[in-house]
């Protein structure tokens, strides 16, 4: 038996620990946020209940299993709750990093810090009620502008269009750096919002891009199109008053401007030309045209990157991982220190933490556990321990002031926002900050301890 530390109970994370705890070690999981689950929890769109529920269901059973130490609200990261340094001085046998991607790539352009431009991920964090961006100002105007044709961006669409409770939003303005054809959403994704978009204005749209696509071999007539990329072009819907969906493609950002109260009132934007690489894919290539897009809020989802302050040295990709050997395509999950040229010996990245925004959770999953099998392999090579004692790290934790959230607490949680779902006749309801939801937990386990 070997003790293994986890940092990170998104999906990755928690099935890396289902498979390690699985062949009989101890496993620790450390996790930032008071609730498992990651993106899964507070990423995936609000109104995707079934795969919520099952998804909750799946790791509450992996919390479950006798040998899964759960330890929620605890950062680790150099100036927050535990260095990598203190996870080492407790002697586990190794440690796997799942704690996904947790910044984000920035605009680099002037006016960026201006009141109504957020990171897509900040955003999403907050309507999924995600502490502490659940409680920050992230208000959004009657013309916001989103860059990016991802998922991600798509959920942010159906959000602001339809789903948004305090909804001011008259147009959503998607600006792409290519066209419609690089669009990367889903057609199910975007098919929550198509209804939305002006079939005219599109088409005008497509118009003002069509000799440059043209040159790229693109052809953008409405059954093609609507074949690749934009099923609704092939649809027809009911008249009716709504917000406005509209696309301003082979458009890059290149300023914010801000009004006298701070928040952006423009985006400037430079206009591409299109380009064909010799592999066929393309490259946008920016002119010295410009165009001005007014707008309240601007909303930009183009990626994720690592948080360097986990401690972990960082490598062009984000968390260094040991270079695969030449013309291998095996997948590495052993942290390296470049600095050195040499492994991180027992020190594992998996899911986002290994590389960043990659795919659904089913690909976090299966990556946790193969990066586990690679655990489990070298663990072979380590002597046996005892197990770690669950009292005394809590005893630990507690002692440096900290407030961890046990798997017994998160239980008491549970049934707390489910009593409070019935009472507010919802199919569920969950608290959105964490004073509230310590609070809950102290109070009832006072009501315990009196029974
Ligand atoms: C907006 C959005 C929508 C999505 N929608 C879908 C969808 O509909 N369907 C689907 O299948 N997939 C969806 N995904 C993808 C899916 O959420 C990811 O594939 C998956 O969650 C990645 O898992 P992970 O465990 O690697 O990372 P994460 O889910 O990011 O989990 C990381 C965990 O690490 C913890 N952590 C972070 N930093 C620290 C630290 N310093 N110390 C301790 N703990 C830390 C966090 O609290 C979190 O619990 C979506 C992703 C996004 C961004």
């Amino acid at each position: 038996m070997k003790n293994v530390f986890v940092v990170g109970a998104g999906p990755a994370g928690l099935f890396a620990a289902q498979k390690i705890a699985l062949a009989g070690h101890q496993v620790f999981l450390f996790n930032r946020d008071i609730k498992p689950g990651g993106l899964a929890e507070y990423g995936i769109y609000p109104l995707k209940d079934k795969m919520k529920f099952g998804l909750r269901k799946q790791f509450a059973k992996v919390l479950g299993l006798p040998n899964v130490h759960y330890f929620g609200h605890v950062k680790i990261g150099d100036g927050y709750d535990l260095t990598l340094d203190d996870l080492r001085a407790m002697n586990p046998s190794a440690i796997v990093f799942s704690c996904g991607a947790q910044g984000y790539n920035e605009l680099g352009l002037p006016g960026e810090n201006s009141a109504g431009v957020y990171s897509a991920k900040d955003f999403v964090y907050a309507y999924n009620q995600l502490p502490p961006y659940a409680s920050m100002d992230f208000s959004t105007g009657k013309r916001v502008a989103i860059i990016g044709m991802g998922n991600v961006a798509a959920d942010i669409m159906r959000w602001l269009l339809r789903d948004n409770p305090h909804r001011k939003t008259e147009e959503v303005i998607v600006v792409a750096r290519r066209g419609p054809y690089e669009a990367k959403f889903d057609k199910k994704e975007i098919g929550y919002v198509e209804e939305y978009i002006p079939r005219e204005e599109f088409l005008r749209e497509l118009d003002r891009i069509r000799e440059t696509c043209a040159a790229c071999n693109q052809d953008l007539s409405v059954e093609k199109l609507g074949d690749a990329t934009f099923p609704f072009l092939t649809k027809t819907f009911p008249a009716e008053e709504r917000p406005r969906l509209t696309f301003r493609f082979l458009s890059s950002p290149k300023e914010i401007l801000a009004g006298s109260d701070g928040r952006i009132e423009k985006l400037v934007v430079t206009e591409n030309d299109l380009a064909l690489r010799a592999n066929g894919s393309t490259a946008a290539r920016a002119t010295d045209r410009t165009a001005v897009l007014d707008v309240d809020t601007l909303i930009f989802a183009i990626g994720d990157k690592h948080d360097p302050t986990v401690g972990l040295p960082m490598g062009p990709d984000g968390y260094a991982t040991k270079p695969a050997p030449d013309s291998s395509t095996e997948t590495i999950y052993e942290a390296w220190d470049p600095a050195i040229n040499e492994p991180l010996p027992g020190i594992y990245v998996v899911g986002w933490a290994r590389r960043a925004s990659t795919g659904l959770v089913g690909i976090a999953r299966h990556d946790g556990e193969e990066g586990a099998k690679k655990v489990l392999e070298y663990l072979q090579g380590q002597p046996e321990q005892d197990s770690l004692s669950t009292e005394e790290l809590l005893a630990e934790l507690q002692a440096k002031g900290l407030t961890p959230v046990t798997n017994q607490d998160l239980e008491i949680l549970g049934k707390i926002e489910e009593q409070q779902a019935r009472e507010r006749n919802l199919t569920s309801f969950k608290y959105s900050d964490d004073d509230t939801m310590l609070q809950a937990i102290q109070n009832e386990r006072g009501v315990l301890a009196t029974r």
